[in-house]
């Protein structure tokens, strides 16, 4: 049997692995916690060592970000754009300026449906918005970096968006084409990522806010605009009806944010403090100061952070003048914490993971809500 991993620290779930598998011998498959590990088929295997060899957690990393990483401060000039993003709506922004004067491009990021966050693409930019706000817990993957790998050998364009991790899964798992292919045709964004909340706890949240609302959940922002920075969180029912509540005092909020349900992967973040694998980096600009007159950003609607880390990222970058507010900063500026170190686990993590799966959601809520502190969003 192939080893891949003995600690699940060492494994961030980026599929890389299952990607390259020549025969189809690994599978994706959540633990019981939710999060997705790769299972061997050991009946199908052939022992070629490519899954092993691949794992982007292998190896050594630079420390520190590149010396010619640029970092900008953006807030998206679209009201409606501004609305449903997480931040100052980067993300959008620089999805519009990848599908500008291209014939054949897909854009990759997180969706929301129906109470399950996966990827999918878009190829049209009026689509953008299926694929806005953070959704706090793993994004199921859905063996997206083969599709990638088809339409890039058909010539077409694509711009993968996910965590660090995912961005540097897919990279390793197209570490085989050739440079010209994927220097033209293939741009990653990473988010700045505090770790992925778990699918079980999500699952179970999901349910229970049904349950308590006595009707179907059509739709869930997990970063509601109407209270000030997005410190909201609000879910409408089928009816049309709405539920909302303050950020700080949302149950799953609470416990993403303590490190009571992160990935295990994630409180040892091999991208925390590192080098960055994808051309840009989007995160939200918290303490952004404007020092110089007049003011143009509006702290309360989110403000981006930008990394430009590639030459080609950078490209994209000045593009962001064109559609908002935007300004150039020393990358000392933009420094923030998931750029230094990992978000560490709660010391009652793997507590409370146990009785996540074994309470009822109520129990487990009343047992959790105030231990779960209010964190630093
Ligand atoms: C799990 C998570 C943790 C985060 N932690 C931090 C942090 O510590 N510090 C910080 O500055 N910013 C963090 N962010 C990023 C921030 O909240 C915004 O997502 C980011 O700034 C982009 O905002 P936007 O306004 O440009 O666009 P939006 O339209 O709001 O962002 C959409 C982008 O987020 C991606 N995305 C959303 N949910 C997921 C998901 N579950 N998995 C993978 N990709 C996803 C989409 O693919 C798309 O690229 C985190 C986001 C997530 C989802």
């Amino acid at each position: 049997m192939i080893g891949l991993f003995t600690d699940k620290k060492d494994c961030s779930g980026c599929g890389a692995c299952a990607a390259v598998c020549p025969s189809s011998a690994l599978r994706m498959e959540p633990d019981e916690e939710g999060f997705r590990y790769p299972r061997i088929d050991e009946a199908r295997c052939t022992r070629c060592g490519r899954c092993a060899a691949i794992c982007p957690l292998t190896g050594e990393r630079e420390k520190g970000l590149a010396r010619d990483t640029e970092a900008y401060a953006f807030q998206h000039a679209r009201p409606e754009v501004l609305r449903r993003s997480a931040s100052g709506g980067a993300f959008t922004a620089l999805a519009e300026a990848f599908f500008a004067g291209q014939r054949k491009a897909r854009v990759y990021g997180a969706a929301f449906r129906k109470g399950k966050v996966f990827h999918r693409s878009v190829d049209d930019p009026g689509e953008l918005s299926l694929l806005s706000d953070s959704k706090y817990l793993e994004s199921d993957l859905r063996g997206c970096f083969r599709e990638i790998r088809e339409q890039l050998a058909r010539g077409e364009s694509v711009l993968f968006s996910g965590t660090p991790c995912q961005v540097d899964g897919l990279k390793a798992s197209l570490s085989d084409l050739p440079k010209e292919m994927t220097d033209h045709q293939l741009l990653l964004v990473e988010i700045l990522c505090n770790g992925v909340g778990s699918p079980l706890v999500w699952r179970k949240n999901w349910e229970y806010l049904k349950a308590q609302e006595k009707s179907p959940v059509e739709d869930y922002s997990f970063r509601d605009k109407r209270e000030p920075m997005g410190y909201g969180v609000s879910w409408r029912m089928e009816d049309g009806s709405e539920g909302r509540e303050f950020l700080l005092n949302n149950f799953y909020w609470r416990l993403y944010i303590s490190g009571l349900i992160l990935r295990p992967a994630c409180s040892a973040c091999h991208y925390a403090g590192y080098r960055r694998s994808a051309d840009i980096t989007v995160g939200d600009f918290h303490g952004f100061e404007e020092t110089e007159e007049p003011r143009l950003f509006s702290a309360a609607e989110g403000i981006s952070l930008v990394l430009g880390n590639s030459e080609k990222g950078r490209k994209f970058c000045h593009d962001l003048e064109k559609s908002g507010t935007y300004r150039r900063l020393p990358p000392e500026k933009a420094m923030q914490p998931r750029l230094v170190s990992p978000a560490p686990a709660h010391p009652f993590r793997q507590l409370a993971m146990k009785d996540a799966a074994a309470l009822p959601y109520e129990v487990f809520r009343k047992k959790y809500y105030l231990l779960a502190g209010k964190g630093n969003p």
